[in-house]
C-alpha cells in the first residue's frame, strides 16, 4: 500500500540531473514509495514563453524517469488550462491519494523563497509537507518565512543534498550557444534535444 508520496512540479524544461538527484535524495530522506513530477501547464510566476512544449517537456520527464520505478511523470497541470496552481494539482492528488497518504510537495529553496506569493499558500502549507532542497546561491530566512506563512517551518524536511549547480535556463542558454550540455541531462533526454532540434535559438 502506498502511504507516502513526493510530488515534484517544475517547469523541467529540460529535466536535468539536477532534478533527477533531488527527487531521489528526497524519495531516500522521507521514505517515499514513490515521486510523481509534474510539468506545469502556465507558470503564474514565469511568464515567458517556454522553449519546448508542452508535450515536450512530458516527453523528455518520461524517457528521465523510465529507469526508476518510483518516478512517475504526470500530465495533470498539462491538461488543465491556465493557470497552474500547485495548491489545485495538490487537492486534486490528494483526493485521488486518499486522506491516509502523506503528501511531501519538493521544491528547491529558490522555490521556498518564493512561497509567500504563491496562490493560497496558507492552504497549501496546511495540506502537505515540503521537502525542501538546498540550492547553491539560495539563503532561506525562515524567520521572515515564518511570519509571512504561519506554521510553515514544522512543515519543512530539509533535502541537504547532494547541491548540483545546474538550472535548466544555463541549459537552453548552452544549447542556443553551441556549448555541450551532455551528461548535465540523462542520455535519453539528451538524444531527444538533439533529435528535435530544442534551445537551438
Ligand atoms: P529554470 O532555470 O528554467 O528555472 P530550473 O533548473 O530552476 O529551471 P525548474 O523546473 O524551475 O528547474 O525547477 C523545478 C524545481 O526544482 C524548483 O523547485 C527548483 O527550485 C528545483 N531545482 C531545480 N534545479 C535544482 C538544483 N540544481 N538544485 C536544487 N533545486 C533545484
Ligand atoms: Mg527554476
Amino acid at each position: 500500500m502506498i502511504e507516502r508520496v513526493g510530488i515534484y512540479g517544475g517547469t523541467f524544461d529540460p529535466v536535468h540531473v539536477g532534478h533527477l538527484a533531488i527527487a531521489e535524495e528526497a524519495r531516500w530522506i522521507c521514505r517515499l514509495d514513490r515521486v510523481v513530477l509534474v510539468p506545469v501547464g502556465h507558470q503564474p510566476l514565469k511568464p515567458e514563453p517556454h522553449a519546448a512544449t508542452g508535450a515536450q517537456r512530458l516527453r523528455m520527464l518520461e524517457l528521465a524517469c523510465a529507469s526508476n520505478a518510483a518516478f512517475v511523470p504526470s500530465d495533470i497541470e498539462l491538461r488543465r488550462p491556465p493557470p497552474s496552481y500547485s495548491i489545485d494539482t495538490l487537492e486534486v492528488l490528494q483526493a485521488q491519494f486518499g486522506s491516509a497518504v502523506v503528501i511531501y510537495f519538493i521544491l528547491g529553496a529558490d522555490a521556498l523563497i518564493d512561497l509567500p506569493r504563491w496562490h493560497r499558500v496558507a492552504d497549501l502549507v496546511a495540506l502537505v509537507q515540503l521537502a525542501v532542497v538546498a540550492r547553491p546561491g539560495y539563503t532561506v530566512d525562515l524567520d521572515g518565512l515564518e511570519t509571512h506563512v504561519p506554521g510553515i517551518r514544522e512543515r519543512i524536511t530539509w533535502i541537504n543534498g547532494p547541491q548540483l549547480a545546474i538550472a535548466s535556463t544555463d541549459l537552453r542558454r548552452r544549447c542556443a550557444a553551441g556549448q555541450p550540455i551532455r551528461y548535465q541531462v540523462p542520455d535519453p533526454v539528451y538524444a531527444y534535444i538533439e533529435e528535435h532540434g530544442l534551445y537551438r535559438i
